[in-house]
């Protein structure tokens, strides 16, 4: 958050509360909120979406890995706001299925800058892949092949291997998807005796990796498999596509970029270095970070010292891939809602839940969802301040896997309005 984001909206700065100590973000979140609040006091969850930030991530991106194009993952988030925002920053598409394709060549993304980065498709899928001129698509297995051959002969292929070091990742992928070393060679004889063209090597190290060195395997592992298409007397592969799983936070990111940046350099000569390609389909990267969801408790239990409140987002929203650990974290307290005229208290106080609040008291208290599901419950048993109905719970970074993975389940779905703040650069 930053000063040129609350000049979007309009202002409302009279309502904005000016006597908190807490840090520079909370206290934006705050003064924002507190101005969406007055411009539609209704109780409904709403995502607010940074588009700056994304401006600014796609710089330290750039500065970070010059030499990688990123395809933004869309599966990640596919905000139109925010895809359109990567459009504008020259980024590349990672999709997975033919209505993610549509949507990013709605966009007028040229199809070159697209990877069909699902190594399974249906036949009919790839066929329209073929029809719309994505030509880059990811395989890991025999029965593709001939699927491919016969459906989009033309089109030039990565073959996805499994990354050799999933530990410290918090979403593995390698039990479905990537060949095993022992698989490569005949995957790769295969390929060529269909008469298809190998292009290069991707590799996913797993959702949000704080392994840096997972890079660094998954590169020499890499490297082994140009080796072994050389030995084939294949062409030579020139695409290196080294996936995703980076976070946002910046000396985490800074850390799996130099491990890239020097694991590129150590198993690829410099003159190999200048025909290859390098990509990544980074997807948190670019989402997590940019999202806030806010969101309204609908009601409240008291058990003895225990707390229990409902909010109107859950686990069959947007929340059922995001750790609690990390809800908690990310959650702030809003107490801004009351029933006066214009919504917003005269004082509102503001309590970040996953850190000490200058001695308030706390309860062990949990968090329902708002469907009939029992299993629709968020956090159990963690300390929140004493909290009413009508409070708000603000959840920082829920850009990754929310929305997006969200279902209809009892009528619900997600936060259906999103507030978008754009930074005046001029
Ligand atoms: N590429 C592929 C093939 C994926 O399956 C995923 C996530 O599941 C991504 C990219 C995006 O990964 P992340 O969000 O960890 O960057």
């Amino acid at each position: 958050w930053n000063v040129k984001s609350l000049e979007a909206l309009p202002s409302a700065l009279d309502q904005v509360v000016t006597n908190s100590r807490l840090g520079d973000d909370e206290y934006f979140i705050q003064k924002i909120i507190s101005m969406i609040k007055k411009l539609q006091p209704s109780e409904e969850a709403f995502y607010v979406l940074d588009l700056g930030l994304v401006s600014n991530l796609m710089d330290t991106w750039k500065r970070n890995l010059p030499m990688v194009q990123p395809f933004y993952a869309v599966k990640c988030n596919p905000h139109p706001n925010l895809l359109a925002t990567l459009v504008a920053q020259g980024s590349s598409f990672d999709c997975a299925s033919p209505s993610e394709i549509e949507s990013i060549l709605a966009l007028g993304v040229s199809p070159d800058h697209i990877i069909y980065a699902n190594p399974c498709k249906a036949s009919s899928h790839i066929k329209y892949a073929a029809e719309v001129g994505v030509n880059l698509i990811t395989y890991d297995s025999v029965g593709e092949i001939e699927k491919i051959r016969k459906w989009h002969p033309k089109c030039s292929l990565l073959i996805r291997i499994k990354a050799p070091d999933e530990s410290g990742c918090n979403w593995p992928l390698g039990s479905k998807f990537g060949a095993l070393p022992e698989e490569v060679s005949p995957l790769l004889q295969a390929t060529q005796t269909a008469g298809l063209r190998v292009a290069g090597v991707s590799f996913h190290v797993g959702g949000e990796s704080y392994n840096f060195q997972a890079y660094k395997t998954a590169l020499e592992a890499a490297k082994a498999v140009f080796q072994e298409a050389a030995k084939l007397s294949m062409p030579p592969l020139h695409v290196l596509d080294i996936g995703g799983g980076f976070v946002s936070e910046p000396s985490s990111f800074e850390a799996a970029a130099a491990t890239v940046k020097t694991s590129v350099e150590t198993y690829f000569s410099e003159e190999e270095r200048r025909s290859l390609t390098v990509i990544a389909e980074p997807g948190r990267f670019f989402a997590e970070t940019a999202f806030t969801l806010v969101t309204n408790i609908i009601g409240k239990r008291v058990r003895g010292e225990d707390r229990q409140y409902w909010i109107n987002e859950g686990f069959y929203g947007s929340m059922m891939l995001v750790n609690p650990k990390t809800l908690l974290e990310s959650c702030i307290a809003l107490k801004c809602m009351s029933n006066n005229s214009d919504g917003i208290e005269k004082n509102p106080v503001l309590m970040v839940c996953g850190k000490a609040t200058g001695g308030a008291r706390t309860y062990s208290s949990t968090l329902f969802g708002p469907t009939c599901d029992s299993a629709d419950k968020v956090l159990e048993g963690d300390q929140l301040p004493e909290l009413e109905v009508n409070n708000l719970l603000v959840f920082r970074n829920m850009g990754a896997y929310t929305s997006a993975c969200s279902s209809h389940f009892n009528g619900f779905g997600s936060a259906k309005i999103t507030y978008i703040l754009t930074h005046d650069d001029s």
